[in-house]
Parts: C-alpha cells; sequence; structure tokens
C-alpha cells in the first residue's frame, strides 16, 4: 500500500505478536514504525528483525505509565514530528477465580487494557495528522464468556465502548477509530494460556473455519483499518476470529 510510504505509525505491544506482525507490513508499505513496550530487549530483537534501519524507532514505555507516555510522545515527535496511526496493541490477560483477583492483578489488567489504552489515544492526539487512524485490539472475549477472566474481558469489552466515543469525538477531524477483536491467535500470550496440543486443539476445535490465527491475519485487518480504504469506516470493531464467535 503506497499511500503507508514515509508515513508513521505508533504500535504499543510492538516488541512481539500481533504488534510486531503489524510492523513489518506496515515496514514492507514502507511506514516508519514506533514500537513501545516495557523490555527494551525484546524492542530492540524486534527491531533487527524488521532490518528496517532508522525507519524503525524503539521506545520503552509502559503504557499504564501517563509519564512513560508522555516521554513516548516526546520521543516521536523529536524524532518523526507527526503520526498517522496508533495501534493500542499492548495487553496483559490473568486467569483467576473472582475469590482470588487481588488487587494488585486488578490495577495491572486494567492499568494495561483500559488506562493504558485511553491514555496512549490521549498522548497521542497532539501528534496525530488530520485524517489519521487509531485502532484498538479488543478480544473475543467481549463475545463468549471464559470462566476466570471477569477484569480481562471486561476491559476488552471497554474498549469496545471507548472507541464508539472516541470515534464521534474525533470525526470533526477526520481522525477514524476502530477496532480489531482477535479470535485464538498463535502468540506468546496464546502459548501461556494453551500451553500443551491438547489445549491448542480444543481451541482450534471451536474455530469455524477450522485452524489457529496467526498475527499476520491480525496484521493485514490492522493495515485496512489505518488504510484510506477504510476511510468510511469509524467506530467499528472487526472480529478477526475464524469464526470463533458466531458460531456455537
Ligand atoms: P504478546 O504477548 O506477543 O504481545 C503483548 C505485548 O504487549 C507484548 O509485546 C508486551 O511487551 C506488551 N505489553 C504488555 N503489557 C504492557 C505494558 N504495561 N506496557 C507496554 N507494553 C505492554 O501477545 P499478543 O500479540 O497476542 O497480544 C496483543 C493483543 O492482542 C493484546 O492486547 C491481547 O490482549 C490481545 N488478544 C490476544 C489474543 C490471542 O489469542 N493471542 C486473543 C484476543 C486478544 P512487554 O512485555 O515488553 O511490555
Amino acid at each position: 500500500m503506497a499511500e503507508f510510504k514515509d508515513r508513521t505509525v505508533l504500535i504499543t505491544g510492538g516488541g512481539s505478536g500481533m504488534g510486531l506482525a503489524t510492523a513489518g507490513r506496515l515496514v514492507e508499505a514502507g511506514a516508519n514504525v514506533v514500537l513501545a513496550g516495557r523490555r527494551a530487549d525484546k524492542l530492540e530483537a524486534a527491531a533487527k528483525e524488521l532490518d528496517a534501519g532508522d525507519r524503525v524507532l524503539t521506545v520503552p514505555c509502559d503504557v499504564s505509565s501517563t509519564a512513560d507516555l508522555d516521554r513516548l510522545a516526546d520521543r516521536i515527535g523529536d524524532r518523526f514530528g507527526e503520526l498517522t496511526g496508533v495501534f493500542a496493541n499492548a495487553g496483559a490477560l490473568g486467569f483467576a477465580r473472582a475469590g482470588d483477583v487481588t488487587e494488585e492483578e486488578f490495577d495491572r489488567l486494567v492499568g494495561t487494557n483500559f488506562k493504558g489504552v485511553f491514555f496512549t489515544v490521549q498522548k497521542s492526539l497532539p501528534l496525530l495528522a488530520d485524517g489519521g487512524a487509531i485502532v484498538v485490539n479488543g478480544s473475543w472475549l467481549t463475545h463468549r464468556a471464559l470462566a476466570f477472566t471477569p477484569v480481562y474481558a471486561a476491559t476488552k469489552a471497554a474498549v469496545i465502548n471507548m472507541v464508539r466515543s472516541l470515534a464521534a469525538d474525533l470525526g470533526p477531524r477526520r481522525v477514524r477509530v476502530n477496532a480489531v477483536s482477535p479470535g485464538y491467535i498463535v502468540t506468546e500470550m496464546f502459548e501461556a494460556a494453551a500451553s500443551t496440543e491438547e489445549a491448542q486443539e480444543e481451541c482450534r476445535s471451536q474455530v469455524a473455519i477450522g485452524r489457529l490465527g496467526a498475527a499476520e491475519d491480525i496484521a493485514d485487518a490492522v493495515l485496512y483499518l489505518l488504510s484510506s480504504r477504510a476511510s468510511y469506516i469509524t467506530g467499528q470493531e472487526i472480529r478477526v476470529d475464524g469464526g470463533l464467535t458466531t458460531s456455537v
């Protein structure tokens, strides 16, 4: 997609999984990418893999910290001047029975998946060009229940409603705000949650098209939503889940 050439996109959680796959697609299309995540070594490894020289900026950043997000915005401003896209993708998963969820765990999940998404967007806005686009990473858990994820599932549903409100707010600037909601996508997060072959087979068996997703399946949907091909789409959620949430 030629339109991405020399444009700059921020990707939180860009050091692995869907974030890194999206960065790969954007770099192929000629974009600059900013990879943000907590672990500097992971970001460096991702930049090496992308092999795009100074078109990749890595910035260690915890999205639950507004001070970190301020520093991130400063680094992006200094280096690239403006953004044309944001993929608010960083996420944290946790499983616990309701009675076992500690306040610390609650704050970790809400801080990353809800507060982190909101302030990633807010702190990006002064840099975001009119006509730019924001994509938030949701989850299939907005649409189907899974035991032991009461806080994670709630944060993911919350950002879908956040997207709708932000779309209305930012529409006059022609900034579009949408979400992707992945199904079972094979990444570090998925493999940590479904660590055995049996567990992965059980997940696969729930997917209408009969395979687990790849990070690139999400990247393709994100690129579409960031691109002008989606110029009349805002406030929407695209489920990229192989039919996981549309079959029983
Ligand atoms: P990964 O674990 O590969 O990616 C998650 C990324 O988020 C990591 O790079 C991690 O980097 C970063 N991250 C976590 N916490 C923070 C934080 N506080 N600040 C900044 N970065 C952070 O998994 P996925 O690619 O699967 O996850 C991407 C998104 O997709 C997440 O939002 C997840 O909830 C969502 N999702 C995943 C599904 C799946 O099946 N894989 C299904 C549905 C939704 P670091 O540790 O260095 O900070």
